[in-house]
């Protein structure tokens, strides 16, 4: 066997574009013996039949690239739940556009590390330019919006909540004592513990969204410089703070707010659903993901704030990446733009996606999506053996069939997941526990609609066997017998 061959370079193309012809077969491949949204047989099923095709991890000789990638990628594929199928519907886990996931191995092969600008020349214009564009999508009307790209929506939480923490510090304040609904995302009370920051004050939302009247009542209660944490999109039902109730509240008792709009922050790009996010811009700072609504694989995260100058507690020096006199010789400073030294330029592919579709075109994925958790929606409202938990706000539906316990709930979960035929979400709700369906994939048919609606309805009971997995047909739901909402 040769040298192994390199991604970049003027040859690095060549090795590539033969080695991408494998994965895709193989992809292909894989996806093809699944059959289906997710592998059969359960956890040991999967990893026995994953280490009998794949033998040793680190065998004393290589098999050579072109094996080595036939094998792994197709029992990774063979393997996956995977989120482009219909029934693969349980978290905010997109069904990634093939030109993101394009874009994806042109960052690979490249490998900017946006540390420094010497590894990364245009990955760095790029990134200002790229984010620039996306906070002034969030702050219309700031003078000089700025984000930061970042690993997810945990990390942007952990992030606004540290520079919550420097500006109370900087100001001589006392340390800032987040305030959050039961509805935050678990991210956020971890953040604080983290940071060293007092145990969140989590407020109750027996609605699923943040009362303003109740926080009204805690913010009067506490010292003021408190941070507001309000979700724009809950992880469990997709539900929005009212924000500009919020926003008047914080201000009143000069807290500080961050919005949590990782899931429903890319409304934005939808005209029909903007309005939902009104008063977002109220914000010190805005938690964005475009890996969930946004389809890009993972990692895509953002964090904007109305003003880059926010961000100035993130400054860092470290003389090999960003020596004083470089910077002053005009060298851009990249350590201040994240917690992380070495990263990849995970801007790349959003620039591509943005460029490729532009605002209207995510928009109308966006519109796509709801449109179909409206109508996934209205069928279980109808079903006489469903029970719905509520109108869906973006795209999640929460159900259960009527006459199932808690128990029963978790167990069908968990047997529709062994047995490889649907991947379904559960979340409490109102004191009970119902199946989530995060509807995230704009190529739904109205028939892989009525089929998930069978696929539980139908559901035998815990020591029946199961009907055999449907098909997946392929209209369009839109032009199929359904009226979109
Ligand atoms: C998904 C989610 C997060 C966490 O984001 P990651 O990208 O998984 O780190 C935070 N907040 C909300 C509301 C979310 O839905």
């Amino acid at each position: 066997m040769g040298k192994p061959g390199l991604a970049g370079g003027a040859q690095g193309a060549r090795e590539l574009a033969a080695l991408a012809q494998t994965v895709c077969a193989a992809l292909a491949e894989g996806a093809a013996t699944r059959g289906g949204p997710l592998p059969d047989g359960g956890p040991q099923a999967v990893a026995a039949r994953l280490t009998a095709a794949t033998g040793p991890a680190l065998p004393d000789e290589g098999t050579g690239a072109e094996e080595a990638l036939r094998t792994l990628v197709r029992e990774m594929a063979a393997g996956a739940a995977d989120p482009a199928d219909p029934h693969c519907v349980a978290h905010l886990h997109c069904p990634p556009l093939a030109v993101a996931a394009a874009a994806d191995l042109a960052a690979s092969a490249l490998n900017p590390s946006l540390d420094s600008w010497d590894q990364a020349p245009a990955a760095t214009a790029l990134e200002t330019h790229v984010t620039e564009a996306l906070a002034a999508l969030v702050y219309p009307a700031a003078h000089a919006p700025q984000a930061l790209v970042t690993t997810g929506g945990t990390e942007s939480n952990q992030m606004a909540l540290l520079l919550a923490r420097e500006r109370a510090a900087r100001a001589g304040r006392r340390p800032v004592q987040v305030v959050c609904g039961a509805n935050a995302h678990h991210g956020v009370r971890r953040a604080a513990w983290l940071l060293g920051l007092p145990r969140p004050v989590v407020v109750a939302t027996p609605s699923g969204v943040l009362d303003p009247a109740a926080v009204d009542r805690v913010l009067h209660g506490l010292a003021p410089h408190t941070l507001l944490v309000a979700t724009a999109g809950s992880t469990d039902s997709g539900a929005i703070d009212p924000l500009p109730a919020l926003a008047e509240c914080a201000a009143r008792h000069a807290a500080e707010l961050h919005v949590d709009a990782a899931y429903g922050g890319p409304l934005l790009f939808s005209d029909r659903e903007t309005a939902k996010l009104a008063g977002l811009d109220a914000a010190h700072s805005v938690t964005l993901d475009l890996h969930k609504l946004g389809w890009q694989p993972v990692a895509a995260g953002l964090l904007a704030v109305p003003d880059g100058a926010a961000l100035d507690p993130l400054g860092h020096r470290a003389d090999y990446l960003n020596a004083a006199d470089d910077t002053e010789a005009g060298l851009p400073d990249l350590l201040g733009r994240s917690l992380r030294t070495s990263r990849r330029p995970d801007v790349l592919k959003i620039a591509v996606t943005l460029r490729a579709l532009g605002r209207t075109g995510l928009g109308a994925l966006v519109d796509t999506v709801c449109d179909a958790a409206g109508a996934l929606a209205e069928r279980i409202d109808r079903h006489p053996d469903l029970e719905l938990f509520a109108r869906p706000t973006i795209s999640t539906v929460l159900f259960r069939p009527r006459e199932a316990t808690d128990d029963d709930i978790a167990e069908l979960r968990r047997r529709l997941l062994y047995d490889g035929r649907a991947v379904l979400g559960r979340a409490r709700a109102g004191g009970r526990l119902w199946l989530k369906a995060t509807l995230l994939n704009p190529r739904l048919t109205a028939a892989d609609l009525d089929a998930l609606v069978a696929l539980v309805a139908a559901a035998p009971a815990p020591d029946e066997p199961g009907p055999p997995r449907l098909p997946h047909p392929t209209h369009p739901f839109t032009t199929e017998g359904t009226t979109p909402r």
